[in-house]
């Protein structure tokens, strides 16, 4: 755990009780504050409460009295759609509202570091889509480079229930836009960015709102290195910010569109490999298509994000070249998960927005498709042009009809049930097909997460007779 400094003596509120929140009152209690507890929900109160803890109405008229400080949750709004009423009550009052984030970046550093020979660093990555694929394979390549090494955020536990770093250790955290846009402190030594599309609109009042929050790890944040994905505008604009011209290498411009040349510093895949360009030369090349747990061009565009923080952290291509083929992949991700009577099963339940299920649609070939769920605002119509890939389409879930009238005219069948689906995808594929669970929808209508949709798939494809 790491203690929280600046707040010694003070009662600090904590809004939302679920993992980070727990994490974040016993931070706070070994740093000498007294948090005081809050939870909308019953049974989060009641989950805290059995861990110990006491709750404290923040609802109640003068909640904020004496308060130093608001610590919320990150899945509660702060601004928009609305403020939830207990920030808004802070922030009426004066309160600093912050998160666990910016709590983390106040307490890392203590006056013990002064005894290291290598001062800890932290590499932060954020995005719409790739995030933990990014954390989880720079942290996978620290590992095998023998680097001691931590993984925190948005992915595994909270930023505070770190073990207290040693000496020269690199903490890897995944941070989405909720958490870069509260936090009151964000200094990570290297930053990353590795793609935008329209994602959570209605937290950030739009694109642009979505593209600030990401951006202030960056302006806020003022790293030593900035990795920035640039295959969208807004990277184009994020890269030329931070950088005071098109020599200054403290910006690793990357791209898995095209090649990168021309700048201080950059690495780019076409075609299956990584190339490391510095001062208009190449330094290194790597081949990513016998990879196999980053398979197609997003991926790539992950690998070459983690080779580019790894290079600032001074590791050598070969070793990383070495990790990339020894990373496992994360769960429900683009993974291979079955093979049946030469039929390839990809679960990647992951891919609950467009953009994602269109990256796992240009990854594979001869796609059996399951796809649907609870359909995002904008419709899968923009998935057309991809279908060129795909045999047959088989719709689950509440947004199935409305995706097959949207994407018509194509080979398809309304299954409803994931069960369904598997089943006639299997009974209809031939050797070298891929049944590819990409449902470019939210899991809700059946499933109370995608975890647990990516695992049905999993358990029915594995069933399946060999
Ligand atoms: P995040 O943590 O940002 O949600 P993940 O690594 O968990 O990212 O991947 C989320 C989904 O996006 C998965 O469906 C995955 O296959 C897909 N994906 C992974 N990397 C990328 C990328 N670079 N660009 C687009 N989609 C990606």
């Amino acid at each position: 755990m790491i203690p929280v400094q600046g707040y010694e003596g003070a009662r600090v509120a904590v809004l939302g009780l679920g993992r980070s929140g727990l994490a974040t009152a016993a931070a706070l209690k070994a740093g000498g504050a007294e948090p005081v507890l809050w939870d909308d929900s019953p049974e989060a109160r009641a989950k805290a409460e059995a861990a110990g803890y006491s709750c404290t109405d923040l609802t109640r008229q003068g909640a904020f009295d004496g308060i130093a400080g608001l610590i919320t949750s990150p899945g509660i709004a702060h601004l928009y759609p609305r403020p939830n009423p207990v920030i808004a009550a802070a922030m009426a009052a004066g309160v600093p509202v912050d998160n666990d984030i910016g709590l983390f970046f106040r307490s890392w550093a203590t006056a013990g570091w002064d005894e290291f020979d290598v001062t800890p660093r932290s590499v932060c990555i954020t995005g719409s889509n790739g995030k933990s694929t990014t954390t989880a394979l720079i942290h996978h390549i620290l590992q095998h480079a023998g680097r001691p090494t931590q993984m925190a955020g948005n992915i595994g536990r909270g930023v505070l229930d770190l073990d207290p770093p040693v000496d020269g250790e690199v903490v890897v955290l995944e941070l989405s836009s909720y958490q870069t846009d509260l936090a009151r402190a964000l200094t990570p030594d290297i930053a990353v960015f590795t793609n935008l599309s329209p994602d959570h609109m209605d937290r950030h009042s739009g694109m642009g709102g979505y593209f600030a929050a990401k951006r202030r790890l960056f302006a806020e944040g003022a790293p030593d290195r900035a990795v920035i994905g640039i295959d969208e505008p807004e990277g184009v604009y994020l890269a030329n910010q931070m950088a005071m011209g098109r020599e200054d290498d403290r910006v690793i411009r990357v791209s898995a569109a095209k090649k990168l040349g021309d700048f201080g510093w950059s690495v780019f895949a076409r075609k299956g490999f990584l190339a490391e360009w510095r001062k208009g030369r190449q330094v290194a090349s790597i081949d990513l298509r016998g990879v196999k747990a980053l398979p197609g061009a997003h991926n790539h565009q992950n690998a070459c994000a983690a080779y580019a923080a790894c290079r600032s952290l001074g590791l050598a291509p070969k070793l990383i070249e070495e990790a990339f083929h020894s990373f496992g992949g994360l769960p429900h991700r683009s993974q291979t998960i079955a093979e049946k009577r030469g039929v390839r099963y990809v679960n990647d339940s992951k891919a609950t927005n467009v953009d994602s299920a269109a990256k796992a649609l240009e990854a594979f070939r001869n796609i059996r498709w399951i796809v649907g769920g609870m359909g995002k605002e904008g419709g899968v119509a923009s998935l057309k042009p991809l279908l060129g890939t795909v045999k047959k389409t088989y719709f689950i879930g509440h947004s199935g009809r409305d995706f097959a009238l949207e994407l018509a005219p194509l080979d398809h069948e309304i299954c409803e049930t994931m069960e369904r689906a598997v089943a006639r995808a299997a009974a209809e594929a031939e050797p070298g097909d891929t049944v590819l669970l990409a449902p470019a929808a939210a899991s809700f209508d059946q499933y109370p997460n995608f975890e647990k949709r990516g695992e049905h798939f999993t358990a029915l494809a594995q069933a399946l007779p060999d």
